[in-house]
């Protein structure tokens, strides 16, 4: 067997590496295998479908083409792979230990995605979009960062490939994250704390409100509005599109191969879900097997109760900014003008969902749940206490939804296989846990009327 196991006193494997020939050599593409397409993304001028060349300002064609393809598989260019194998195959361990604190009847299974250079599941895609933007001879990359993981994981990106990256940081993560901007700046990335002075969108929001703390909306204005004014530049998102959410299925293809070596199939899968290209990572390949007449499996997307998207948000057409400048996309929104209250997962603070997994939820081909920063910070540091690792603040919610499951199996009498996706190390958060350590973690809820006039703002599509 050309895969290794690192057995436990007790001979049994906890955690499963396959070898790095079983590297996937393909991106499984959802789109082939559902009933229906996702409706499509619509100009902001006129209203119609979006066609390639309207996105070439942004984005170099191969990413274009990926992002409109109904290609199943979509073969991951070499020196990706070459790359790739530098923390791929990611290993998938059975949590014994959290198992038996919780004295479960469930199986619980985690395929761990902190051990890349950046310490999360970002490189996946932050690699092959600098290498397609390199062969479209693309100087310089901008985006926005949440939490700073997106940022440092296209700088370390950029850096491999000689492409200039600079990063609009939300500010509130810019003055609370120290760390992740110097990671950035080690990797050669600049990064600018927005809203910024640098464009229109962030002069014009400074004017309105000199303290503004900043959102990932606005960072994609800026963003968005740099990249459409310079020829040599293009703009980078690290979640939400089709093609991220592509680039991601590495994780679920390995997991597919090691869940079987483990001789064991999930029942239900979790992860925790910001713009959701993690969880579609893991899910995807597993519902696809589903779709083409495989095994059932029971998927529940982790979100933050104080930025509710796919629990609470509208599916509706929405913009993906707040300044109004990017395609319309219909998904789960809370209105580009939603500001979420202040919570430490950074990468959840998105405003909308992509739209795959918005359609998924739609075709009740997955479930949703939304947990306080609290609840998850207490699975957090159970986690830690009984598998080692500390996970980011974000992929806390996908520990809490797996406890959750675990804790009703062992009421209902059941024992499911439970997998899900830990797509970081929190070792850039720590003031998050020393914050909840000290018991200063508030479980402050969305604002419901600023919630409402935010969806009030929604655009009106005609033919909704
Ligand atoms: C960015 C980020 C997220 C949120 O993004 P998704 O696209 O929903 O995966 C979640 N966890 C971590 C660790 C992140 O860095």
């Amino acid at each position: 067997m050309a895969a290794h196991e690192i057995l436990t006193a007790a001979s049994q494997p906890r955690k499963i590496v396959l070898g790095e020939e079983r590297l996937p050599k393909s991106w499984y593409n959802i789109a082939a295998d559902l009933p229906a397409m996702p409706p499509p993304p619509l100009h902001p001028g006129t209203l119609q479908p979006v066609g390639p060349d309207d996105l070439a300002p942004l984005f170099p064609m191969e990413l274009i083409m990926q992002e409109v393809s109904g290609e199943r598989e979509i073969a991951i260019p070499e020196p990706v792979r070459d790359i790739y194998r530098m923390w791929r195959p990611t290993p998938l361990y059975r949590a014994r230990g959290l198992e038996k604190a919780l004295g479960t009847t469930a199986k619980i299974y985690y395929k761990y995605e902190g051990v890349s250079p950046a310490g999360s599941h970002k490189p996946n895609t932050a690699v092959p979009q600098a290498f397609y933007n390199k062969e479209a001879g693309v100087k310089k990359l901008v985006t926005e960062t949440g939490a700073g993981q997106w940022g440092s994981s296209l700088s370390f990106a950029g850096a491999l490939f000689g492409i200039d990256v600079k990063v609009y940081m939300v500010k509130v993560s810019y003055n609370q994250k120290p760390y992740r901007r110097a990671l950035m700046e080690a990797y050669g990335g600049k990064c600018v704390a927005s809203p910024s002075l640098e464009t229109n969108a962030g002069r014009h929001i400074l004017a309105a409100n000199p303290d503004s703390n900043g959102s990932l909306g606005i960072a994609i204005s800026e963003a968005v509005e740099v990249a459409a004014s310079n020829p040599d530049t293009k703009y980078a998102l690290g979640s939400v599109l089709n093609h991220v959410l592509l680039h991601q299925t590495v994780i679920g293809i390995e997991a597919i191969e090691q869940m079987q070596q483990a001789d064991a199939a999930p029942d239900i899968i979790v992860g925790c879900t910001g713009g959701g290209s993690n969880f579609a990572g893991l899910a995807f390949p597993f519902i696809g097997q589903q779709l083409r007449g495989g095994r059932k499996v029971r998927v529940i997307a982790a979100e933050p109760a104080a930025c509710p998207s796919l629990t609470r948000g509208r599916y509706a057409y929405d913009f993906g900014d707040t300044s109004h400048m990017t395609p319309l996309v219909k998904m789960h929104t809370l209105g580009s003008t939603f500001m979420p209250p202040g919570f430490h997962a950074g990468g959840l603070r998105y405003h909308g969902m992509a739209p795959l997994v918005s359609h998924l939820k739609e075709l009740g081909l997955i479930e949703a749940e939304a947990y306080t920063q609290n609840a998850c910070f207490e699975a957090g540091v159970l986690f830690a206490r009984t598998e080692g690792i500390l996970p980011a603040p974000e992929a806390n919610h996908a520990v809490r939804g797996a406890i959750n499951a675990a804790i009703k199996a062992k009421e209902d009498g059941t024992s499911p296989v439970i997998l899900f996706g830990l797509c970081g190390h929190g070792h850039f958060d720590m003031q998050a846990y020393m914050d909840y350590q000290a018991g200063k973690l508030e479980d402050r809820m969305y604002d419901q009327s600023a919630l409402d006039a935010s969806l009030e703002g929604l655009p009106k599509i005609a033919a909704e």
